[in-house]
């Protein structure tokens, strides 16, 4: 289906909160890059979010990812208390060719210079199909780049941090629906055991928390079962697993209309972007008495590691930034004590908060580009 300029402007309006600031279609045919860079909110910052590059099926595919997206980190930014809006970049693969052979560096420091001209306003750093190699390319052109592994200064791989949050979140949804934070003998079940929930056994294993756990990569069981104990099962059976919490770690989505009614766990607590299928799961969820700790909210781990790296004075320190992360804990407790007292589902409450914190600041900020920016 093809779309045109009206499509993406109504795009852009459709709700209040879908209020799109500005797009960017990037092209160049001599190095092959077509990009599109969405800044949603600089409401309360620049608009940051990685980069992500995918042999898209059209597009209006691209489009819509580029939007959820940097709408998604709009959100988390602002739940979690942090000056920086939400953007997001998507590199268009072309399909059938290996985007490897496609991430040339003269793509990518095209694509660096078209982050450049929007000066700052859009900060970049990793996501799905852009490693740190990649980001040393684009970081020649721009300076607004974050999150490479092994440079100095830099916050590094951002799993390590969500994990953190992650567990301290799921300490607070304990709290919650079962009296203490303690998940010693609690069981959790982990969907994904990946980078994220690698970390994460780390922390449930030494406070003594029972695991159970699928994957489709043999690599990550093997990985996981050499250093944790863990039972294994078939990611087919992972949501009638009898436990305390359920973790979603893996891909979005895992909160669906097949899946929510064989959950036997009291809480819903894991590192997954996207885990309600539709909003209405959150309101199921609800109904079947499980406590669902939202997941932006509680994977915003990374991103407040990485906020350390640009935002506060004297540079990254891993401490600082992780004593942050773990303030993760403090915005779960208000999120679902704000959704008990105000009976409303757990995800709209986030929602809600983070919608709150933009329109407040937005009423200090209401132009773009107020006076004192321009200067004389
Ligand atoms: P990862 O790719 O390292 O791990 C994901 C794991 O899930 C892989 O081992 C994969 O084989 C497995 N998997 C895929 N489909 C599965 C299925 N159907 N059943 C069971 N396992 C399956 O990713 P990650 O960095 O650990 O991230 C995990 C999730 O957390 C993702 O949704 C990611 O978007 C989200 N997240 C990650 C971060 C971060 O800092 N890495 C930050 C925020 C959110």
């Amino acid at each position: 289906m093809g779309f045109n300029g009206t499509d993406v402007f109504h795009r852009m309006t459709a709700t209040q909160s879908s209020d799109f600031e500005q797009l960017v279609y990037c092209s160049d045919s001599r190095t092959g890059l077509r990009a599109i860079i969405s800044m949603h909110s600089t409401v309360l910052g620049p608009a940051t979010g990685g980069c992500r590059m995918w042999a898209y099926g059209s597009e209006q595919e691209a489009l819509t990812d580029v939007l959820r997206l940097s709408q998604g980190m709009t959100y988390k930014a602002s739940i979690s208390g942090l000056n920086w809006g939400g953007g997001k970049a998507v590199i268009l693969a072309k399909p059938g060719v290996d985007p490897q052979l496609q991430k040339t560096p003269e793509l990518l420091h095209r694509f660096g210079e078209f982050v450049n001209r929007l000066g700052g306003n859009y900060i970049t750093a990793k996501d799905v199909g852009i490693n740190s190699e990649d980001l040393r390319q684009v970081k020649t052109r721009t300076p607004h780049v974050l999150g490479i592994d092994g440079q100095a200064g830099s916050s590094g791989d951002p799993s390590p941090a969500t994990a953190f949050g992650v567990y301290h979140g799921m300490r607070s949804a304990a709290q919650f629906a079962f009296g203490s934070n303690s998940l010693s003998g609690l069981t959790v079940a982990l969907q994904g055991l990946g980078s994220v929930s690698f970390h994460l056994m780390e922390y449930l294993s030494a406070e003594g928390a029972k695991l159970v756990g699928c994957d489709i990569s043999q690599g990550a069981i093997a990985r996981a079962t050499e250093k944790y104990e863990i039972q294994i099962v078939r990611p087919e059976v992972i949501h009638d697993v009898a436990c305390d919490i359920f973790s979603p770690s893996a891909l979005g989505a895992s909160i669906n209309p097949e899946s929510v009614g064989r959950i036997r766990a009291k809480v819903v607590a894991g590192a997954a972007n996207n885990q309600l299928a539709t909003p209405v799961m959150g309101e199921e969820l609800l109904r079947l008495g499980i406590v669902y700790a939202p997941d932006y909210a509680l994977n915003a781990g990374g991103l407040i590691n990485i906020y350390h790296e640009r935002m506060i004075e004297g540079g990254y320190d891993r401490g600082r930034a992780f004593d942050h992360v773990a303030q993760i804990a403090a915005t779960i407790t208000e999120i679902l004590n704000r959704a008990k007292s105000e009976k409303i589902p757990p995800h709209l409450i986030a929602d809600k908060m983070a919608e709150e914190r933009v329109e407040s600041a937005r009423a200090l900020r209401p132009s773009l580009c107020p006076p004192s920016m321009i200067g004389s």
